[in-house]
Order: structure tokens, then C-alpha cells, then sequence
């Protein structure tokens, strides 16, 4: 018998922690050890979730739906969701098509096993969110990275995807509005973009988590509108974590062409089942009492916006730094390299000094950024840009 246990698999000893968590983790001990951190780490909102949508939680769990539902989601929430890409984009879909999973990052995934095999090439745009090369390689894929840097707006051209593509490519990724860069691509662009992806009969997945998080009056583009040949084969995700300050409740949707939905339903129903039920009618109410939800998400996307602006015109202020003002989410991503060191020295000797933790832009594939995330207080904000232009000032350049 041997003394030590076998190796774990190939998966567990491949995988890379979340670098955002991990620093996000790694401000908020310090900030329960006493010390005064100002976070710029946050993935999520800092508000808390509507009333009205918890209380339509707490009336469901007390009104005994304890019980499993069906795997990809409670009927009329799969409703909801069809309603609500007709009147914002008049998407016609029918149910059958929607899948809601245990938050957006596993309806990533899943539409990832649905349409990939080994082997199978995975174009990644980067600046990229932590997860997607991850989720490739766990199902045995190979992520293709191709890199949009601040020059063109951190958003691909039609000839970067072209130059990507393999006779092996399956699936292109897309996630407009960007995390980590907040840009939004136009619709125009996408049309650019996804006729190479129809040339190529390539899946398209779009996460388009971020779609409402959106400011200077610009409109989202939902991909799977594009046109018919760009809905056969689109899978959309979105989801309640980020609109609606849902992250706790582990609540994302898919909507798929017909045959890709019924295949994420499957593997849906081996791998997790249904999102827990009580919470499933949180987020009916968030799509049903459309005043409230709509008040509140206006609420939150003016104070997104003003920080958006207090950041973007501090940053800039800062000699060294360049930053653009992104359209979307609640990111910006500036420039530091022309401080001459890489961007994780950068953060780690950022964090140890003035106690302001970001997150270096190599986490998403480029080096030479932050990721500075405004889901924090005006207050925050102040004090983290003066911290950093300090930071700064003692940098050699
Ligand atoms: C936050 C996020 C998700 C997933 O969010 P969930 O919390 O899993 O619902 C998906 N994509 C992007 C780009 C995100 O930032």
C-alpha cells in the first residue's frame, strides 16, 4: 500500500483560483483585521437587493415551495424572461428556450459543455473575465486568446477574430458590456464582428450579464437579434446578480436556440438541478413588478454613473495614468504601464503602501492595466485616488 493518496485529476490540479476573489478576499480580511482599506476589488454591487424582490422570496418559502422544481426553472419565471427579451428587444422566443441556472457563471459553463468538445478551439477575446479560460480548459477545450488592447477601445475587429479562427474553432465569446474594461461594442461592430462568426459556423456565446449597467444614454445590443442566422446559433446569457444586486442568490438565464437549450436542460439535470425554488419567485418579482425593479436600478445606475465620472476625471488627473471612460458595468480599466512595473507588483506594493487594492489587469490577460471596479462609495473612491496618485508620485518613470 502507498504511504500517499493518488493525484488528484487533471481538472483540479489545472484550474486557477479566481484572482478577483482572491484579492477581494484579501482586502476584506484586512479590513477585518482594523486596517483601512479602500477597495477598488468588488465584483458585485454594493447595494443591497429590493425589498420588493426578497419579500416575494420570504412569501414563497413560507408558502412551502421547499420543493424541487423543474431543472431549468419554475414555468412562469421561463415566461418572464421570454416577456422581457420581447419588450426590450422584440426577441420572439418561446420557454422552451430558457434555461435558469445557479447564477450566470454556470450558464457559462454549461453553454461551454454544450457546443464544445476536446480539442475544440474557444476564441477568447482579452481583456477576459477570469472564468471563461478556465471553463474552456474544464471541458477539455483549448481557449484561443486573442488580445483587444486600449488602442481600439479594449473591443476586437472583425480581422483580429478572422486571424483566430482554426478549421478547429467551435465557439466565439463575447461579453458586451465588458468585465473587466466596461466596453460597450456598438451594434454595427457586432454585426462586423459576428459575420465572421456565421462564415466560420462557429457558436457565438454572449454574456451579456451587464446589459442594463449601462450610461451616456447608450443602447445594448442582444446579439441573438442580429438576425435569424445569429439566433441559431447564440447562446445569451444574463442574469439577476449584477442588475438587480442579486449575487448571493446564485440566479443566471440562458436562452438558446432550441436543441443547444435542450442539451444545457440535460446536463443541467446531472450536474445541479433547479435553482433553489423560494428564490426563483425573488426573481419573478423582479421581472413582474416592473415600477419598483425599475426604480430601484435607477436609483443604483445613477450613483454607478456619478462614480463612474468622480473615478474616470480623478484617474486621468493622476501623470502616468491614461484611462478611457468605459460605456458599461461598473469597471475601469487604466493604463499604468508607463510606470515600469509589471501590474501585480504594481497592485501588491499599492495594497502594502496605501492599503488600495485593484486588480492587475494580467488576471484578465493584459498586462499593463488595473481593474478598478466604482461598486464603492463615493467616499472610497476619493480617498483610494488620492492614495494611489501618492502611490504614484514614487514611482519612477
Ligand atoms: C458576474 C459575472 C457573471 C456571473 O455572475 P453570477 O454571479 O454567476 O450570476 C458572468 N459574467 C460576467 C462577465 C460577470 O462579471
Amino acid at each position: 500500500m502507498s504511504t500517499h493518496p493518488a493525484p488528484l485529476s487533471t481538472w483540479a490540479r489545472n484550474v486557477s483560483p479566481s484572482p478577483t476573489l482572491a484579492v477581494d478576499g484579501k482586502a476584506k480580511a484586512m479590513q477585518a483585521a482594523g486596517e483601512d482599506v479602500c477597495s477598488f476589488a468588488a465584483g458585485e454591487p454594493d447595494f443591497d437587493t429590493p425589498e420588493h424582490i426578497k419579500d416575494a422570496c420570504i412569501a414563497a418559502l413560507r408558502g412551502g415551495k421547499t420543493k424541487y422544481a423543474p431543472t431549468p426553472g419554475i414555468e412562469p419565471l421561463r415566461q418572464a424572461i421570454v416577456d422581457r427579451y420581447a419588450s426590450e428587444y422584440g426577441l420572439n422566443a418561446v420557454p422552451a428556450q430558457v434555461i435558469v441556472s445557479p447564477g450566470g457563471k454556470f450558464n457559462c459553463y454549461l453553454g461551454v459543455l454544450a457546443t464544445c468538445s476536446p480539442g475544440d478551439e474557444v476564441i477568447v477575446p482579452a481583456p477576459y473575465w477570469v472564468s471563461y479560460p478556465e471553463m474552456v480548459k474544464l471541458a477539455g477545450a483549448i481557449p484561443k486568446f486573442v488580445l483587444a488592447d486600449d488602442r481600439t477601445g479594449f473591443r476586437l475587429t472583425p480581422a483580429m477574430v478572422e486571424a483566430a479562427v482554426t478549421p478547429r474553432t467551435k465557439l466565439l465569446i463575447l461579453n458586451s458590456p465588458s468585465n473587466p474594461t466596461g466596453a460597450v461594442y456598438t451594434r454595427a461592430e457586432l454585426l462586423a464582428i459576428v459575420a465572421v462568426a456565421l462564415k466560420h459556423n462557429l457558436y457565438i456565446l454572449s454574456d451579456e450579464m451587464y446589459e442594463h449597467l449601462i450610461y451616456d444614454g447608450v443602447k445594448p445590443t442582444c446579439i441573438a437579434t442580429l438576425s435569424p442566422e445569429v439566433a441559431a446559433r447564440t447562446i445569451t446569457v444574463a442574469g439577476f446578480s449584477k442588475t438587480y444586486a442579486m449575487t448571493g442568490w446564485r440566479i443566471g438565464t440562458t436562452l438558446a436556440p432550441l436543441p443547444v437549450a435542450k442539451a444545457i436542460a440535460e446536463l443541467q439535470s446531472q450536474m445541479s438541478s433547479n435553482v433553489t425554488t423560494f428564490a426563483q419567485f425573488g426573481a419573478l418579482a423582479a421581472l413582474k413588478e416592473k415600477e419598483k425593479t425599475g426604480a430601484a436600478l435607477k436609483i443604483m445606475l445613477s450613483a454607478f454613473d456619478r462614480r463612474r465620472r468622480l473615478l474616470h476625471g480623478e484617474l486621468n488627473k493622476i501623470p502616468g495614468i491614461t484611462c478611457l471612460l468605459a460605456e458599461g458595468a461598473f469597471y475601469l480599466f487604466p493604463n499604468i504601464s508607463s510606470f515600469g512595473l509589471t501590474d501585480v507588483e504594481f497592485c501588491h506594493r499599492l495594497l502594502e503602501s496605501e492599503k488600495v487594492a485593484a486588480v492587475p489587469g494580467s488576471a484578465f490577460g493584459a498586462e499593463g492595466y488595473l481593474r478598478l471596479s466604482y461598486a464603492t462609495s463615493d467616499e472610497i473612491i476619493q480617498k483610494g485616488v488620492v492614495r494611489l496618485a501618492r502611490f504614484c508620485g514614487t514611482l519612477a518613470r
